[in-house]
């Protein structure tokens, strides 16, 4: 096989076997195929399509393209969650702490910020002291210990990926199910867990902006996950509006911890507890057990051992308003009508936080931790004009004007509408 040969059959439409796609990613890793070639590879499998069996074997090569985790110490069946991204997703340090409590072992490895979404290493590290970097025996040791232990991805889980992506994003070749789907399952194949929940997001925040496509994006994933012998389900969740209260990194740990000692009875709660039950179920666990730990406190409890675990003020639980870094400054934003919202720009509300330093904008930038926007207003509510629909948080106060412009034109106000439910659907659960 050459290059050539290879990358002609993606342009012609035909079908890779599992041996080229592992030929590939090997020539790949050994730097015997140019960016360029991979970047004309890309946009043939993203023209032409990949099929389940050649989407499965790619997913495996880039999987093992670097290290696989070792959970072999760990108490079994070990759980992972996973997020394709949206705006205001603060689920996982709900999600970890829940879960934990119920009795299951969750280990969690996440990226950085992706474009417009936040991610959600830079919201756990606006906790102060919180280490987001554990070594696999510190890993190990905190799960087995607290039940759940979370950690910045390491960059040798699956470094194709990373070839991948930096040229994805370059070549406008990120939207496509089978990339995107083999893009996450090699890092959750080289994570390791018996049990995979996937949060697929749904909206204008989110990837898939359709139902029928993020249906198809968790269909793919699912079959991946099942063939590798991993018990794969994944729940639908709504991302036309954040999901939490606050959008950035402190202001949405705070909301975070503010809905799960509340009940999680909002949107975000909804979403978490609808995967945490999947998480529980997975483990042989039953689900209701996940309202139970939200309502006697344990899941509020196993949420400060995790953090006082990893380094972090676990003070945050009790008091997030004290313990929490703040941005300097902070300005409103109000309606410019009245009438009803019926839908947002939730993309373009991930993109105003971003702007206001709570992601990054220019390679090099550091991260406001502070920085955000705290949403006042839902799809549905009735607002008037003057009312006050956003708070910005900015260390920078030269941010705000670009981001209130953004914020005022991501709301779409007329007639009265009824927002999506937090979750849609469940697939693959047995
Ligand atoms: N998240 C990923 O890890 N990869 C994608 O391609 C999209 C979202």
């Amino acid at each position: 096989m050459t290059i050539g040969e290879f990358l002609a059959a993606k342009r012609d439409g035909r079908e890779h076997s599992a041996a080229d796609l592992e030929w590939f990613a090997a020539e790949i890793r050994s730097d015997r195929v140019s960016r360029v070639q991979v970047a004309g590879w890309l946009m043939a499998a993203y023209l032409n399509g990949l099929t389940h069996a050649e989407t499965a074997a790619l997913t495996q090569a880039m999987a093992g393209s670097g290290e696989r985790l070792d959970l072999s110490r760990l108490r079994h069946p070990v759980v992972d969650k996973h997020s394709t991204g949206g705006v205001g997703d603060a689920v996982t340090p709900i999600l970890l702490p829940i879960v934990a409590a119920c009795g299951v072992t969750m280990v969690k490895l996440s990226g950085g910020g992706l474009g417009f979404t936040g991610g959600t290493v830079d919201k756990l590290a606006a906790i102060p002291g919180m280490r987001t970097a554990l070594s696999m025996d510190e890993i190990i040791a905190t799960a087995n210990r607290v039940g759940c232990a979370w950690s910045g991805q390491t960059s040798d889980l699956a470094p194709l990926d990373k070839v991948f992506y930096s040229i994805r994003s370059e070549t406008e070749t990120v939207s496509s199910v089978p990339l995107i789907a083999s893009s996450i399952m090699s890092k959750k194949l080289a994570a390791n867990s018996d049990a995979i929940v996937l949060d697929v997001k749904v909206g204008s925040g989110a990837l898939m902006k359709r139902l029928e496509d993020a249906r198809a994006l968790a269909e793919t994933m699912i079959q991946i996950g099942n063939s590798a012998g991993k018990k794969t389900i994944a729940v639908l969740t709504d991302m036309n509006q954040p999901l939490a209260s606050c959008v950035g990194n402190a202001v949405e740990v705070r909301a975070a911890i503010e809905e799960l000692k509340s009940g999680c009875k909002g949107r975000l709660g909804s979403a978490t507890v609808a995967i945490a039950k999947q998480c529980a179920a997975a483990a042989g666990i039953d689900p209701s057990t996940v309202q139970q730990v939200i309502e006697d406190g344990k899941a509020l409890q196993k949420m400060s051992e995790w953090i006082a675990a990893q380094g972090g003020d676990a003070d945050v639980v009790n008091n997030p308003e004290g313990v929490l870094p703040k941005a300097k400054n902070t300005k409103t934003v109000s309606a410019n009508q009245s009438g009803w919202i019926r839908g947002m720009d939730c993309e373009a509300i991930g993109r105003a936080s971003r702007h206001l330093g709570a992601g990054i904008e220019i390679e090099g930038q550091a991260i406001d931790f502070g920085a955000g926007i705290e949403m006042r207003c839902e799809i549905g509510d009735r607002i008037e004009e003057g009312q006050t629909v956003f708070v910005l948080h900015a260390s920078d106060e030269s941010r705000f004007e670009d981001a209130e412009r953004m914020l005022s034109a991501a709301l779409q106000v007329g007639e009265k509408a009824v927002p999506a439910p937090a979750v849609y659907e469940v697939i693959g659960s047995r």
